[in-house]
Order: C-alpha cells, then sequence, then structure tokens
C-alpha cells in the first residue's frame, strides 16, 4: 500500500480538528480539507488552517474505504472521504466556525479524546 500523500517530515502533518483528517499544512493551504472544506474554508489561507488544525493528535489510522470499516464507525468518520485519520486531535475549532456549521446542520464533535 503506498501512502504517497504521506509526507516524509511528520512535523508538517496536521489534523482537522473536525474531522481528523491528516495531512500536510501545505496540503491543508493548497487544497482545503477534504470533508470540511465547505465550511472551514482553509483554502489559500494559511491562518485559517492554524486555526482549524492541529499539530497535537495522536494515533493514526489509515482509511481506504470508510464505508466498510469498523475503525471508521467507531470514529464515525465513516462518511469522510479515504485517507489518513488521526484517533484524538487536540483542540478546538473557533466559535466562528462552530457556528458556520451549527447554521449547516452539522453537528461539531470535539476530536479530542483527552478532554472530557
Ligand atoms: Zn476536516
Amino acid at each position: 500500500m503506498a501512502f504517497d500523500s504521506i509526507p516524509k517530515d511528520q512535523r508538517a502533518l496536521r489534523a482537522c480538528l473536525s474531522c481528523s483528517l491528516v495531512k500536510a499544512i501545505e496540503q491543508f493551504e493548497n487544497d482545503g480539507c477534504d470533508n470540511c472544506e465547505e465550511f472551514l474554508r482553509m483554502k489559500n489561507n494559511r491562518d485559517q488552517v492554524y486555526d482549524c488544525t492541529s499539530n497535537n493528535f495522536d494515533g493514526m489510522i489509515a482509511v481506504m474505504s470508510p464505508d466498510d470499516s469498523w475503525v471508521c464507525k467507531w470514529q464515525r468518520i465513516n462518511r469522510f472521504t479515504k485517507g489518513i485519520y488521526a484517533i484524538s486531535v487536540s483542540g478546538r475549532l473557533p466559535p466562528n466556525v462552530v457556528r458556520e456549521m451549527k447554521n449547516r446542520g452539522i453537528t461539531y464533535r470535539v476530536r479530542d479524546t483527552s478532554q472530557r
């Protein structure tokens, strides 16, 4: 299995605070989040990338077929695109982003499993 999208330099990796997708900061800046770009709008906006992603995350799972992966059902990411996901992400989305999600009928589920 080839993970071409994973850069060798892991320090540059960040996890989306909304869906926990893990990508390099440049990928978030160039393409936005594959799942959340609609409301996070990180494309070409590095500040927004810093606000909506975190470099402090634990565990990575590779999701190849989100529809039938038990891991994804457990992580509640089975509706999302395939890729690499963090198991726990530290941090929270800015309140204005959470409001935007609410307006769209999207429930923000905090991905930080260490703060419960
Ligand atoms: Zn996302």
